[in-house]
């Protein structure tokens, strides 16, 4: 069978030099070689959310388990939390909380929109909350939330730690993990990143170390952090469960390219390849949900025009040559989504635009050929609309 483009909100396609990567002989978590690999890769996760305070800490697992780990190591029973929800993956934090029994609150938007900022203050206001979550990208609803807004306000909450998933984002989209007063931030391997899944990266704030050791004993034994820490600080020195090996080699290489890339090029390539494939289907008739300002610039959720039917036409543009996600929750049967994160290139932007055309036109929609992909080839290369032909 042809290699179809993966165009998911993850995993995303994987470069060839992290596979090679991947596959390097598995040796001792304590070779030295390793180690070394190890410090680097821990060193490069803070270079790319811009902490020099922040703990980084890597441990074989995927996003939920992130967020899992987040609130053990914040919070206690009975403590309240503050759930910020713009959609499942907001949601998720919620279960997370019940199943510890946690207090949560939850200021949740319809999908789609966000939560008002003013809301948010004015919740702060009513009660004291141990921790706040928020979604940077909900993967869900293509909404990019707004996490510097959010983190000046928690400025003035001193018991409020300011915890956010950086699973959608973490790689593709800014976070000045300092700047902004992030205590927690998260994210798995294979989205923006690029790498296989396998692993959850996190990093702590001095403040949100100090949070982990005022809670005493925590229920979790793997997620408790305090016994991360010291082969996080001296990798080599000190047992706790062995690495994932040949995982850390891959993450390892997956944040070279990153910083090869430079972070400010990756966050404006990833802007460009979103706005050329936004407005690419938007000229096509497609729509997207969330309005411009609070899009993100990982995934797009992509609402279809009148006339096409969602499983048809992405099980027809599946057998083309392209893969993208279904609409989850209320949104099933209404969107597809489409992840444009990660290594990809101008190639697979054009090229997925093309073969949405091609699907179109095999449904007898009604547009004109080479509109999505004019459109796209505009904002990528500058290209005036018709010059191309
Ligand atoms: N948070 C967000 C924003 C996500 O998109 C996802 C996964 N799509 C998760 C958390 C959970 O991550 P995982 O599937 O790696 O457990």
């Amino acid at each position: 069978m042809k290699k179809k483009l993966m165009m998911i909100p993850g995993p995303t396609p994987v470069e060839q030099s992290i596979l090679d990567a991947l596959s390097k002989e598995t040796v001792s978590h304590l070779d030295p070689e390793l180690v070394k690999t190890l410090k680097e890769t821990l060193q490069d996760l803070k270079t790319i959310v811009m902490t020099e305070q922040g703990q980084p800490f890597i441990i074989p697992g995927t996003g939920t388990l992130a967020m899992e780990t987040a609130l053990v190591n914040a919070l206690k029973k009975g403590d309240r939390l503050l759930v910020i929800s713009h959609g499942f993956f907001g949601d998720r934090f919620v279960e997370i909380a019940r199943a510890y029994d946690f207090e949560v609150e939850v200021l949740a938007s319809q999908w789609g929109k966000i939560v008002e900022v003013e809301k948010i203050t004015q919740k702060l206001k009513e009660k004291k909350f141990s921790a706040l979550t928020l979604t940077h990208v909900d993967t869900s609803t293509g909404v990019c939330a707004p996490v510097i807004e959010v983190g000046e306000i928690l400025k003035k909450y001193s018991e409020t730690l300011f915890i956010v998933d950086g699973v959608c984002a973490m790689g593709g989209i800014e976070e000045r993990m300092d700047d902004w007063g992030i205590d927690i931030l998260f994210a798995g391997n294979q989205k923006a990143i690029g790498v296989p899944p396998g692993l959850a990266n996190l990093l702590f704030s001095q403040r949100a170390l100090e949070r982990r050791n005022s809670l005493g004993k925590i229920f979790a034994y793997y997620m408790d952090i305090n016994r991360w820490l010291p082969i996080m600080r001296e990798p080599g020195e000190r047992y706790f469960a062995t690495h994932a090996v040949n995982m850390v080699n891959a993450l390892h290489q997956g944040l070279k390219i990153i910083l090869e890339e430079g972070l400010e090029e990756r966050f404006r390539r990833h802007q460009k390849f979103a706005l050329a494939f936004q407005t690419g289907l938007e000229e096509l008739g497609f729509s997207i949900l969330p309005s411009q300002e609070i899009r993100a610039n990982t995934v797009s959720t992509v609402v279809y025009p009148s006339g096409i039917e969602d499983l048809p036409f992405r099980e027809k543009l599946y057998q083309n040559g392209v893969l993208v996600s279904e609409g989850k929750g209320v949104l099933a049967g209404k969107v597809f989504r489409l992840g444009h994160m990660g290594n990809i290139t101008e190639n697979e932007v054009i090229m997925t635009l093309s073969i949405i055309e091609k699907t179109l036109s095999d449904f007898n929609y009604n547009f004109k050929m080479g509109a999505g992909v004019g459109a796209a080839e505009n904002i990528l290369w500058n290209v005036k609309k018709g010059a191309r032909h």
